[in-house]
């Protein structure tokens, strides 16, 4: 219907803000991959996406970068930020203080981008009850036969290690019911698909699409 005179035009662009996704998952379940390939493939289609970078005490490994994979900091930082409500989640994992930012996670999402945050099911939980919009995903090994492969293959790891590696990852499973979505990483093209399909569909809801394309849907109507 034509709007009657008089009355002031909608905005043209009203970006929406970005959705949240939580992608959780037992070490050894893929995850850093996929979702750096979803990453690759929401960009490709022009979909403005990141994925959250942590704040943690642990030690950067080889090829990992301040700024990139993480912030590494030292622990009076990190309590630091605890003290001045600069997290919006923390936990400890695996004996280290890992953490997500407010403002940063904050600013993302206002812009319209859509971000991911890797964390584990204790700061699911916290960002669940900060952000009840969150929409949470975990990812499970085929089998924990294959999940010990991919364990074992990492690197040079004794077996103590890969035992204690697999009781840790069982743990993390065991809260698989806590989230919206499940994905089985047996075949990898796959799994991709099916996340990035969790992607694209909040962005085709039609709030978020009538408020991308007000002025299309203003033209039709005339
Ligand atoms: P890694 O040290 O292998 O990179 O990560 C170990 C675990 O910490 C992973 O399960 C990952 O999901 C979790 N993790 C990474 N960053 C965060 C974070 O900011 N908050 C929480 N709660 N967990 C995180």
């Amino acid at each position: 219907m034509p709007r009657p005179p008089g009355l002031p035009k909608l905005p043209r662009m009203n970006p929406p803000r970005g959705n949240l996704f939580i992608v959780s998952a037992p070490s050894g379940g893929g995850k850093t991959s996929l979702t750096r390939a979803v990453l690759a493939r929401l960009s490709e289609r022009g979909q403005e996406a990141a994925i959250s970078v942590s704040y943690t005490t642990r030690a950067p490994r080889p090829g990992e970068e301040d700024g990139v994979h993480y912030h590494f900091v030292d622990e009076a930082r990190f309590l630091d930020m605890i003290g001045r409500a600069e997290l919006l989640e923390h936990a400890h994992v695996f004996g280290r203080r890992y953490g997500t930012g407010r403002d940063k996670t904050e600013e993302l999402l206002a812009r319209g981008v859509d971000l991911m945050l890797d964390i584990d099911w204790q700061g699911a939980q916290q960002v669940r009850k900060l952000l009840p919009e969150a929409r949470s995903v975990f990812i499970l090994p085929p089998s924990s036969e294959e999940l010990e492969r991919r364990l074992r293959g990492r690197g040079q790891d004794d077996d103590a290690t890969i035992q204690k590696r697999m009781a840790a990852a069982k743990a993390e499973m065991s809260h698989y019911a806590e989230y919206d979505f499940l994905i089985v990483n047996e075949d990898f093209e796959r799994a991709l698909e099916e996340l990035t399909a969790l992607f694209l569909a909040p962005r085709l809801a039609r709030g978020s699409q009538a408020s991308r394309h007000a002025g299309l849907i203003d033209a039709l109507l005339v």
